[in-house]
């Protein structure tokens, strides 16, 4: 028989590799169903036909018939036809993109059902309960997501009807109560749609699948691929499939479970079980399910297929799989997988272990962790000897350590954010809707659900700290409190902290402290397993990486502890703090200073505590490369504040030189103050126009350097011009840099080996990079300012004005500020790269901005051919990681 179709695929035509046309669930329910797993038969409608939908606002003109032939085929292997009145055929409607978007979509269950259906199953099953159970969920489902209604309608009439009964739960309502919930959900249905729920199962099945794609386009739906950079354009797939009940009583059941901790990589079976139940129960943590382990106890046939499968499955994918399974009436029935959501933790964890078990090799456990991840180890925890006083225990379902004011309700959260305050989320249970109050919050805490709930999956999955089914917990939104055991509360508003790493919750602010990893960088000798996993895998990245790490370090303690995180050099020495603090009244001296003599005598105080500065670095980055980068903002930055000054000469009774220097001063600010500082008197402009800047900026590196040469050491200074736009500005400040050099060398009698370069930071640099390169025997670009140019703008205040439009729009995906910006200033920086080593092959190539330290950007540095990028000596082990990977 010809079955397949340009939209429709059985589960058996499907592999995994097809996650694009059948999504992600598809695909793997296709590959289970090759590999003899027990799935119920069923077939994927395609993302195209999706696709289709949404584009034409109706369903391709061919998949009516496809649906039908493989519907026949469906009724055939399971001996019975949909909704037939005597022994129906249910199905499950089940959306599934290419990438998982957890309860961003709709299911919906127990499809061909109708009020005759409904009569056949109870007496095939001899189970009245259990078919008007179903009904029930049916419409319920139906009318909160194909029908659109607002599920809170069904929810009440479903507390109430429990009420009157004085049943806590689902499960102890009685035949009776669930025929008079069917008739009430029936009411409610025509009420707010104006017709009835249809008793045809083929349209009920049709209008199902057209809600599963409509669902694509949901505002949550949206918000999570924005959040996780998935494309807008994919459309989701359909899962069709054979209904296995739960819900059956105590001999079936349903759950959740992943082939090793997801917390911790651990190995091992993870997961929850709930009796008599369908999958949404499990998930929506309506019930407290049981852990994984109560099943072999409960049903130790079952549970050994299931340890049995999850083998297969992990040794098949050969990684983490996260499994979605239905137990009915003691059969088993596997119903989803797919590679897991991990924490970093149990990335690393689990990437070096299944190196050691032979799964995977080198290249691939590297390809398991990311940058990203290995960053949310680099964080601190709290301090294990800080008096803290424990409040509430719950599961450790998202690592991290976060201090926050309880809010409960998204409202809040997104409310109290917008203020700058740090707000940790409290609820029951989340659902899609609180999306927005995770994003908000830096923690998430949790009355009800498991490891796998909502609000565990999802802030693993954005990196927020969460602690869920702390049940001591009691939300009170009437009177906005927390209850706690032993009739303690805590309001709305108090100060929380929660660790995620152990689940536990804390009150008050807990202090932190560093990271075990860390301290091992540091040098500590600290015994630890995770610590391990990450050495192995980071020395696989230095062993493949082309691209060398240098850092951004101003200080000798910054430089030295870049190095000890594996930094290669110093790609960025910013002097200009140099001039802060108590010096800043000699900076004001050289501004001052009206004759040669006066600003001879300032530079002269300058210079021996700069000579010093460069000594420390030099001599912490001994044997390796030191980019100094020549003094760079706008002199004004070192004067007071012109408001502030002109106040003080109004105000104050000064006398005598006082009044003198206050009236300079205030010409001073006055006389350099600026509309666009950013684009005025800085950089390499500063040292043509103050005479005898670079001078005494570059004597001071290159006497220090050759201090410690004669002390036997090994310094390699690289001296860095910021803000050039043209080759003559280069080639002005590099005759003094020459001259001062050949000065420094023949007075001291020894060769101080340094290079001259420059920064790329302007676009007229980047396109005129041929000729600056004559001058320059390196290119640093400094893609904070590149990207400030180009894109027009301002690094200092445009982050808050209109990047959220600009990323709701879709203009761009993330701040240009943070990933660099491919098209535009990846374009320019092409450019500079292919110019600059047309006059000069050996050019040396760097970045110093922010995005030398961002896992994407530094890829793309990679891949245009960059000797090194630099970062902040956190970000060193992050960019050794990521360098590796993009190696591979
Ligand atoms: P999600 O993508 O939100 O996890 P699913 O399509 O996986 O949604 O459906 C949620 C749950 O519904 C599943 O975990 C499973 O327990 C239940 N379910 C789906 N299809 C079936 C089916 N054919 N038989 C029994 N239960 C099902
Ligand atoms: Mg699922
Ligand atoms: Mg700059």
């Amino acid at each position: 028989t010809e079955v397949a179709g340009t939209y429709v695929f059985g589960f058996a035509e499907g592999n995994r590799d097809l996650k694009d046309l059948l999504g992600g669930k598809g695909a793997n329910l296709a590959e289970m169903t090759r590999l003899g797993l027990p799935v119920p038969p069923g077939f994927t409608i395609t993302t195209e036909a999706c696709r289709s939908y949404l584009t034409d606002g109706q369903e391709p003109a061919e998949l009516d018939a496809e649906i039908s032939r493989h519907l026949g085929r469906l009724e055939e292997a399971m001996g019975r036809t949909l909704g037939d009145p005597h022994d129906p055929l249910l199905v499950s409607v089940r959306s599934g993109a290419k990438f998982s978007m957890p309860g961003m979509m709709e299911t919906v269950l127990d499809i061909g059902l109708t009020d005759v259906s409904v009569l056949g199953l109870a007496r095939r099953h001899g189970d009245e309960r259990f078919a008007f159970d179903s009904y029930r969920r049916l419409l319920q489902m139906f009318g909160a997501t194909v029908l659109g209604m607002d599920g809170a309608l069904f929810a009440a009439a479903l507390d109430a009807v429990k009420a009157r009964r004085g049943a806590a739960l689902d499960l102890e309502l009685e035949v009776d109560d669930l025929h008079e919930l069917v008739a009430l959900f029936h009411g409610l249905i025509r009420e707010h749609t104006g017709r009835d729920f249809p008793q045809d199962p083929r349209e009920q099945l049709r209008l199902a699948v057209r809600a599963v794609f409509g669902s694509w386009h949901t505002d949550r739906a949206a918000l999570y691929r924005r959040q996780e950079g998935i494309p807008e354009n994919l459309g989701t797939a359909v899962n069709v499939q054979a209904m296995v009940f739960g819900n059956r009583g105590m001999t079936s059941g349903s759950g959740v479970c992943f082939t090793r901790d997801p917390a911790s990589g651990r190995r091992g079976a993870y997961g929850d079980y709930l009796q008599n139940a369908q999958g949404e129960d499990v998930v929506a943590g309506i019930r407290n399910t049981v852990p994984l382990a109560d099943l072999a106890a409960i049903d130790p046939p079952a549970y050994a297929a299931l340890l049995g499968h999850l083998a297969t499955l992990e040794h098949h994918y050969a990684d983490l799989c996260d499994v979605e399974f239905t137990i009915e009436e003691n059969t088993l029935w596997m119903l989803q997988t797919r590679v897991g959501k991990r924490t970093p933790e149990a990335a690393f964890r689990i990437a070096a272990t299944m190196l050691d078990e032979g799964l995977i090799d080198a290249d691939e456990a590297l390809r398991r962790v990311s940058g990203a991840q290995l960053a949310q180890l680099l964080f601190p925890r709290f301090d294990p000897n800080a008096e803290r006083t424990l409040v509430a225990t719950g599961m450790n379902a998202s690592p991290g350590a976060a201090v926050g004011r309880v809010v409960l309700d998204s409202d809040t959260a997104v409310a109290w954010a917008a203020r700058g305050e740090r707000v940790v989320l409290v609820r029951s249970e989340t659902t899609p809707d609180d999306l927005r109050g995770m994003v908000a919050a830096s923690g998430i805490l949790t009355s009800r659900g498991g490891k796998t709930s909502h609000a565990a999956v999802v802030a693993r999955g954005m990196g927020r700290t969460c602690v869920c089914g702390a049940e001591s917990v009691r939300v009170d939104l009437d009177q906005r409190v927390l209850h706690l055991r032993g009739g303690r509360t805590i309001a709305e508003g108090d100060t929380i902290s929660l660790d995620g790493t152990t689940g536990e919750v804390f009150l008050g602010d807990v202090p932190v402290v560093d990271s075990t990893l860390v301290r091992h960088l540091e040098g500590e000798d600290v015994d630890d397993d995770l610590v391990r996993a990450v050495s192995r895998l980071l020395a696989h990245a230095d062993d493949v990486r082309r691209l060398e790490v240098h850092a951004n370090a101003d200080t000798p303690a910054d430089a030295a502890r870049a190095r000890r995180f594996g930094a290669q050099g110093v790609g960025l020495c910013r002097t200009e703090h140099m001039f802060l603090g108590e010096r800043r009244i000699l900076v004001e001296d050289l501004i001052l200073a009206d004759d040669d003599a006066a600003r001879t005598a300032a530079l002269d105080r300058l210079f021996p505590l700069q000579r010093e500065d460069f000594a420390g670095v030099l001599q912490a980055m001994d044997g390796l490369p030191v980019t100094i980068r020549l003094i760079d903002p706008p002199l004004h930055e070192f004067l007071p504040d012109l408001t502030d000054l002109s106040v003080s000469v109004a105000l104050e009774d000064l006398r005598g030189p006082e009044v003198e220097r206050h009236h300079q001063l205030l010409a001073a600010v006055r006389r350099l103050h600026e509309q666009n500082p950013m684009l005025g008197l800085r950089g390499v402009r500063l040292g043509i126009v103050i005479p005898g800047l670079v001078a005494m900026q570059v004597r001071a590196v290159l006497e220090a350097a050759a201090d410690l040469i004669e002390a036997g050491g090994d310094p390699r200074p690289e001296i860095m011009v910021p803000l050039v736009a043209s080759e003559r500005e280069l080639t002005l400040v590099r005759a003094t840099i020459e001259t001062v050099a050949a000065e420094v060398q023949l007075a001291r009698g020894l060769v101080v080996p340094h290079t001259i370069g420059t920064m790329i930071e302007l676009p007229r640099a980047a396109v005129t990079a041929d000729r600056i390169a004559t001058a320059a025997e390196f290119f640093s670009f400094g893609t904070n300012d590149l990207t400030q140019m180009t894109w027009g703008f301002s690094r200092d205040d445009v982050e808050a004005a209109f990047f959220s439009s600009y990323l709701e729009h879709r203009i761009f995906d993330s701040s240009p500020f943070e990933t660099i910006d491919v098209e535009g200033v990846g374009g320019l920086m092409r450019t500079a790269v292919r110019l600059g080593r047309k006059t000069r092959p050996d050019l040396g190539l760097g970045v110093c901005g922010e995005h030398g330290g961002d896992p994407a950007s530094i890829h793309f540095f990679d891949e245009i051919g960059l000797d090194y990028v630099s970062c902040s000596p956190f970000r060193v082990p992050v960019a050794r990681l990521e360098a590796g990977r993009s190696a591979l």
